[in-house]
């Protein structure tokens, strides 16, 4: 059967296109931002806006602090300055001095605490920022691989489209109707050469007899077991 060869070769072109469709289907899933990225960016920037607040949290207490010793030297001035005397007044003076040392005390413990506390978060900070770049810069090299196998398998699928094209407007439509039918109930392997005597499709030996007329190229022979286009190959 003229055509056989031809029709052979277009199951190989076939089977790579989709394979190569395979591919590049795998290699786009694989393009754009990944989970692991996503998540070392968000602690990032949870760490760092934490870190912000902190910052903003301890100037407020010594701004504070500030205020409160402001205030604590205008009583100090105004207890000891001789102007006040009578005594209750002095009392209360003395009493609101210790109130505003108490109170700035306590302050001063928190901030100390928040200093201590921002030391940790900037050690964390520097941790989380190594692990970003490198998660980031081998996040990047992947995705530039990604892209160069994208654009690689792109190419290759149009110049299979191409020549399956070709193949297929070189041969008969009635041989193409049979090769497709059998293709769409054998996994897209319609055609099976005849190696060492057996069909390469189920590994079923095929009478001599067969393997001569197929040989002779006079009309279609399917294997008897699984039901595929003969052909000798080479
Ligand atoms: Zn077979």
């Amino acid at each position: 059967m003229p055509g056989l060869q031809t029709l052979y070769q277009l199951q190989v072109a076939e089977l790579e296109r989709a394979d190569v469709a395979r591919r590049l289907q795998e290699a786009e899933g694989g393009l754009g931002e990944t989970d692991d990225l996503r998540r070392v960016r968000a602690d990032l920037q949870r760490e760092e806006s934490g870190l912000t607040a902190l910052r903003t949290r301890v100037r407020d207490l010594e701004l504070e602090v500030k205020g409160l010793n402001g205030k604590a030297a205008a009583t100090e001035k105004r207890l000891y300055g001789g102007e006040v005397r009578n005594p209750k007044e002095l009392a209360s003076l003395q009493a609101d001095l210790a109130s505003l040392r108490a109170r700035r005390d306590s302050l001063e413990d928190t901030i100390l605490a928040g200093l201590t506390e921002m030391d940790e978060r900037e050690a964390r900070l520097r941790e989380l920022r190594g692990r970003w770049q490198a998660v980031q810069s081998a996040w990047e090299s992947r995705q530039g691989e990604l892209q160069a196998s994208v654009s690689a398998l792109r190419a290759q699928l149009a110049e299979l489209d191409e020549r399956i094209a070709r193949l297929r407007a070189a041969l008969p439509a009635s041989l193409l109707e049979v090769y497709d039918e059998a293709c769409r109930k054998k996994g897209g392997r319609g055609i099976a050469a005849i190696r060492g005597g057996l069909c390469e499709g189920c590994r079923v030996s095929v009478p001599t007899s067969i393997v001569q007329q197929v040989r002779g190229g006079e009309q279609i022979h399917r294997c008897t077991s699984c039901g595929r286009i003969l052909c000798v190959v080479g």
